[in-house]
């Protein structure tokens, strides 16, 4: 089997994302690049808590098979996309997660309220415009607004989130959806505060940092 190491990362981040209820059902995919450029993407409409790493598929970045048993994921090309435009990204996590959602519903950015978006996600987290799922349109929206960001609400749709190996994605992942729930609360409270221009940079450079010593301690 290719890349047994790479299946099992994926496979358990789809748990990961299943479990931390941040999709339901198949909804949501995850892929991961390798080392050599292929991809190991999941399968399209997948009870994730039952599946194994057989069931993960392999392609080259232009969504042919090399190895797997199962279609990959509908929303595929969104993936190869994201590959072909960011070089710095080798994990990519979709989920429908619920508060981001609501932002996708609404069409409205998430600014840097907190520090952990400004760090791990980057500055005015974007709602990227409509296309229908699975198209080579959404695709090319979704890399248009993540631009440098980590994470990308997608309109009427759900969220996006990449970064340089898994753990970072599913951090930007997990860090976007809490930064959707406290933007909406406080927007309801009616108050919206954001973190100078000036000290975003900043706290972009120090993410690295805090990221390896985090890996080191869980
Ligand atoms: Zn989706």
């Amino acid at each position: 089997m290719l890349y047994e190491k790479e299946r099992g990362i994926v496979l358990n981040a789809c748990r990961q994302m299943v479990n931390d209820k941040l999709t339901v059902g198949s909804w949501g995919n995850i892929s991961l690049r390798t080392h050599d450029n292929s991809i190991v993407i999941t399968p399209s409409g997948t009870n994730y808590l039952k599946s194994t790493i057989d069931d993960m598929v392999v392609t080259d970045i232009n969504g042919d098979i090399i190895e797997g048993n199962l279609k990959p994921s509908s929303e595929k090309l969104m993936h190869y996309e994201i590959y072909k435009n960011r070089n710095d990204v080798n994990a990519i996590v979709h989920t429908h997660s619920i508060y981001s959602s609501v932002l996708s519903v609404v069409d409205d950015n998430i600014p840097a309220i907190t520090e952990d978006i400004a760090m791990l996600l980057g500055n005015n987290i974007k709602v990227s415009e409509y296309a229908i799922t699975g198209s080579i349109e959404l695709a090319k929206n979704v890399v248009k607004g993540l631009g440098k960001n980590n994470a990308a609400i997608m309109k009427n749709h759900g969220a996006v989130s990449v970064g340089n190996d898994m753990e970072r994605s599913i951090v930007a992942s997990e860090v976007l959806e809490k930064s959707a729930k406290i933007y909406i609360y406080s927007k309801i409270m009616g108050k919206i505060n954001t973190i100078p221009d000036n000290d975003i940079n900043k706290l972009r450079s120090i993410s690295e940092d805090y990221l390896n010593q985090w890996k080191k301690w869980k």
